[in-house]
């Protein structure tokens, strides 16, 4: 289960106001993906679902749960950063089974986890090898991979493909498209990159200024754009 809903969501830093009044609905296994140029709220946004930072006003429901309060610990949610934020001085192994480690699972359960996730993203023969050994593919797949071993309730992915070069972008898509397949799990994915948007959405969320401009399937924002702004995002002829 992984539905996560936005209600009257406003995030202000001082006088800024980033988000001014948000609502939002995310099924549970769906694929959702932020939109919108830079500045408009979109990490913002992944932070306040994460509870990596407070909403200003509003409350965040997770499968039907007030959530807005709990710390990023207890929302049961995986973030993966673009910065993969890996320990550089750990096996892939150990990376992979530090948050299994950290809540306190026996080892048994935790090579299990790890080798599981290894399987499923084909880190297997890497597994005692260091990040700094790696390609920035196989370390996004770690990063990946500690965010699987959780059983997240829904995977949260800031711009994770960035720092890859085009092909290897081509290729990661493509592999977190078919985690989705294979997981079933709710993810929101964002990015400001409007192929992957196009390519990898159940659903997109276009943001401008921290305003939904509009929601909906890559097929229907391509063919009903609501103004200039989405379809000059989405690449439609409007
Ligand atoms: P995006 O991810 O879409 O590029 P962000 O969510 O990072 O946008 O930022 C949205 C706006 O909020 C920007 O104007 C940014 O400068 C501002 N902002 C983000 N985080 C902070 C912060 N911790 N303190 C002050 N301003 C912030
Ligand atoms: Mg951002």
């Amino acid at each position: 289960m992984g539905n996560i809903r936005l209600e009257n969501v406003k995030k202000a830093f001082g006088d800024a106001i980033v988000i001014p009044d948000l609502d939002l609905e995310i099924e549970n296994g769906e694929f959702v993906v932020f939109v919108g140029p830079s500045g408009c709220g979109k990490s913002t946004l992944l932070r306040l679902i994460a509870g990596l930072e407070d909403v200003t006003d509003g409350k965040i429901w997770i499968n039907g749960r007030d959530a807005t309060g709990e710390a990023p610990a207890s929302r049961g949610l995986a973030m993966v950063f673009q910065t993969y934020a890996l320990y550089p001085h750990m096996s892939v192994y150990k990376n992979i089974g530090f948050p299994l480690k950290m809540a306190g699972m026996d080892k048994k359960a935790i090579d299990d986890k790890v080798r599981g996730a290894a399987e499923t993203l084909n880190l297997t023969d890497y597994l005692n090898r260091r990040p700094g050994q790696l390609s920035g593919g196989q370390r996004q797949r770690v990063a990946i991979g500690r965010a699987i071993v959780r059983e997240p309730k829904a995977f949260l992915f800031d711009e994770p493909l960035s720092n890859l070069d085009a092909a290897l972008r081509v290729a990661m898509r493509l592999e977190i498209s078919e985690l989705h397949h294979q997981l079933k799990t709710t993810m929101i994915y964002v990015t400001h990159d409007q192929v992957e948007a196009m390519t990898m959405a159940d659903k997109i969320v276009v943001l401008r200024a921290g305003i939904i401009e509009q929601v909906g399937s890559p097929l229907e924002l391509y063919r009903t754009p609501r103004n200039r702004f989405v379809a000059g995002f989405i690449g439609s002829p409007k």
